[in-house]
Formats: C-alpha cells, structure tokens, sequence
C-alpha cells in the first residue's frame, strides 16, 4: 500500500520505517529539514533499537523522506506531537496544522484515501478534525475520503519491537470502508484488533496510559510507606504482582515517571475531564505523587550527608528510561535542578541521552564521556535511570551510592540508600 507520515518523530518513524518493513511503499513528512535529510541518508534522527538497521534496508527504496505531501497515498498517518499547554489542556495546534497541509493536498487528489490520526488526541478531536478536512478540501468525509484513529502504544526504547508485536490494535472508524483499509495493514497481524468509533478509540489511549501512570505513582506512595517501616517494596511488590488481577508490570518504585506521554497524557485527560464537569481525584493524586517522587531521593542525601552546598555529586543516568536518549520530562531534570539550587557541583553520565541532556541544563553541569569517568569525579553518586551497565555493585567501592531505581537491590549497607527501599 502507498502510505504517507506526517509528522516522524519517534512514533511516525517507527511506524513508518516499520511498515516499510512489511512491504509498503512509505512517504515520511516532516516539516524539520534536518530530520528529512537525515533519513535520506538512512540515519535517524532518535536513538531506538533497530531502527537504524530498518532505514540502512528501506531508506531511498520503500521508505522516502521529504517535505512535501505526495499525491498518491492510499492512507495517511497523523503523527504529529500533542504537546500540554500551560494549563494542562492539549495544544492541537500542530495536528490542525497538519489536518489544513492535508485538507488542502486532497482538493487535487483523484483517489479515496483514509486519514489516520495516530497522534494521541483528546475524545472528539478526530471528529473535529473532518471539519477542517473537508474546509480545506471541498470534498465530503465518508465518500471522497474516510477518516480514522488508530492509537499508538508504543514504548520508547522497545518502540520497533512493541510496533511488530503488539497486544492489541485499535482501529476507530465511523464508517465501514475507512476501517477496511486501515485493518487492511494490520491483517496479519496476530493480535486481537478492535473496531471502535472515533472518540471511544481516542479514549483507550488515554485511559490505557493514565492506568499505567496510576499503577506507578501507587507503587510509589507504597514505597514510601515500606522506606519509612524499612520494608523492601520490591519484595511486596514482587508478591502482589503475581496475582492475575494485579499483575507485576509498572510496579516498580522509584523517582517516578516522566516521558513525552504519561504527564502529558494524565494532564490532558484531567482537562477533557474538567470540561465536562467531571472532577477527577485519582488522577490528580496520580499527578501528585509523581512530582514530589524525584525530590525524595535529595532529601534522602540531605539527611544522610547533612548540607548538600558544594558538594561534588555524581549522576547516573538522565533519559527518562532506559534504551532512550529521550529527555522529555525525565525526573532527573527534576533532581538535578533541586541539586543545582543546593549549589552542589554536578557531573552526569549518560550512555546515549547526554547530547540532548545539553540542550537543558547547558554549562551548568559537567557531562562524563563514559561510566569511569563519571565515578571518578565525586563518592556520592546518584543512580537516576536504570541503565543495565549501572547494574555492577563493584563500580561502587567506598562510594556513597543514592539509588532512584532499585539498579543495585542492596539492602542493608551503611553507604546505600534507595528511594523507597
Ligand atoms: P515527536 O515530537 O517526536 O515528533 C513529532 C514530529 O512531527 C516532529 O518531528 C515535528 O517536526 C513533526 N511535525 C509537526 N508538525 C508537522 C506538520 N504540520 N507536518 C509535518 N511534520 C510535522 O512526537 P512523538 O513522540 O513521535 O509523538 C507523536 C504523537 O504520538 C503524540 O501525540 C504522542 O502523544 C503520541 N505517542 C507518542 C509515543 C512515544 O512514546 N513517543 C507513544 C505513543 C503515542
């Protein structure tokens, strides 16, 4: 099939490079020249496994890049990002954007095509999209072009592997020839594929994400409770995760979540919320936990070292997770700000998210090359992700080790203290 991206950052690109994959023909668009030429030249523009091994196999073959919608798509992917504005809200401005660029490219397009929003959208947005479509376009939705919404549930770091595999596809369409070519991609897929209206499929991925945020930010106030009564929340957690109805996923204890999506996401679907008149306590409980998570493992050191002013620290890890060189709200902008405005001196290594941890904190902190380097700098170090090269309880000889991610497990040593254990 002839597909076009519309936006490739880390979910257009990996779905673009993937579906190339699978034997169609890929456009990608984006309106950053930089990210186009860099995929030209069959490299990527994020760091995600095996992505760069699909571009080397499709890039000038069936997986083109450029700046300029083509003519001859059958189905079109939004992806476009939807970022929070200051009031938590969604800013749809990027995917109207988006929807006018192709509203008015359909004007002179002779054939159907379905347009996929894939982005992650308020409930209602895809319908109002069809509005601007059909504006732009002077055509009608549901005979001269059909509209869907098939949400992503990608992870970063296992974003190829998570698009090949899925558990679930979601496929939201208000009319039967708009879901057919859709599902007409995913076919063999092993999967179970679920056919939704528009708004009910939006709704999944918000409701899917903010599920996965809430089972974080209650590991965490568990955690809390088990640091105070010096019990391992690992150990509980380890013990309840195995209960069918609970299940062990996303119950890890730690300095919280962070990432271009769950914030944004739980924000998002507290303002849908609030727009209806709805007030929703767990998920701003959710959101409330998660921002004083980072800060627990400062005020860890602050009791175990006494003031932190002028203190030499090392950091471990700065991309949101592991696999990712993603720094979208990754707590360790949260840590490391509070260790900045202790007046501590800062050294941070990270494998692969130091390039764009740069771009934040600039001068302010140095950034280690490597491992050795980072621990030669300072004996208190701060382990923020969990990066499996961390995982060595070696490297940590005579160092005094704050630990924001369970990396090492130890549990009684005079130099350890873990966030929630
Ligand atoms: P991103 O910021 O990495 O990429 C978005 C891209 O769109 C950028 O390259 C930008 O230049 C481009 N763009 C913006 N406007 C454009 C336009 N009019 N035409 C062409 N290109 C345009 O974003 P992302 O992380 O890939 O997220 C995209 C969407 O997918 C968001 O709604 C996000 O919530 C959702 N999502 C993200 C993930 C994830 O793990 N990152 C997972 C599932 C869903």
């Amino acid at each position: 099939m002839n597909i076009t991206i519309v936006g490739t950052g880390y979910v257009g690109l990996v779905t673009g490079a993937c579906l190339a994959e699978l034997g169609n023909n890929v456009t990608c668009i984006d309106i950053d020249k930089s990210k186009v030429d860099m995929l030209n030249k069959a490299k990527a523009p994020i760091f995600e496994k095996g992505l760069e091994n699909l571009l080397k196999n499709h890039a000038g073959k069936k997986l083109n890049a450029t700046n300029q919608l083509p003519q001859t798509a059958e189905v079109i992917f939004i992806c476009v990002g939807t970022p929070s504005r200051e009031d938590g809200s969604t800013d749809l401005k990027y995917i109207e954007n988006a929807a006018r660029d192709i509203g008015k490219k359909l004007k002179s397009k002779k054939d159907y095509c379905v347009v996929v929003v894939k982005s992650t959208v308020p409930p209602k947005t895809t319908e109002s999209l069809i509005h601007i479509l059909e504006k732009e376009s002077g055509k009608k939705c549901g005979k001269d072009f059909g509209i869907a919404m098939n949400p992503e549930f990608l992870r970063e770091g296992n974003a190829v592997y998570d698009f090949m595999n899925p558990d679930r596809i979601i496929i939201g369409a208000n009319d039967d020839k708009s879901y057919e070519k859709v599902y007409g991609l995913y076919k063999n897929f092993k999967c179970p594929i679920l056919s939704t209206d528009l708004r009910t499929a939006e709704m999944i991925k918000y409701t899917s994400n903010a599920f996965l945020a809430t089972k974080i930010s209650f590991s965490n106030e568990i955690g809390n409770i088990c640091k105070a009564l010096n019990i391992d929340v690992y150990d509980v957690m380890n013990a309840i995760g195995i209960d069918k109805r609970i299940g062990r996923a996303f119950l890890n204890a730690g300095i919280g979540y962070g990432g271009s999506c769950f914030p944004k996401d739980v924000k998002s679907l507290i303002s849908t919320a609030k727009n209806v008149d709805v007030s929703p306590k767990i998920l701003n409980a959710v959101i409330g936990v998660n921002e004083n998570q980072p800060l627990k493992i400062v005020e860890l050191a602050k009791k175990k070292l006494g003031t932190l002013k002028d203190k030499k620290i090392t950091i471990l890890g700065l991309a949101f997770k592991p696999d990712s060189d993603d720094m979208r709200e990754a707590p360790s902008i949260k840590v490391i700000n509070e260790l900045l405005a202790s007046s501590c001196k800062l050294a941070a290594y990270d494998p692969i998210a130091n390039e764009n941890a740069k771009k934040i904190f600039g001068d302010k902190i140095e950034y280690a090359s490597s491992l050795k380097g980072a621990l030669a700098f300072s004996d208190i170090i701060f382990i923020l992700t969990e990066w499996e090269e961390f995982n060595d309880e070696k490297l940590y000889k005579d160092k005094i080790v704050f630990d924001g991610r369970y990396v090492l497990k130890k549990k009684s040593d005079k130099n350890y203290e873990g966030v929630c254990w």
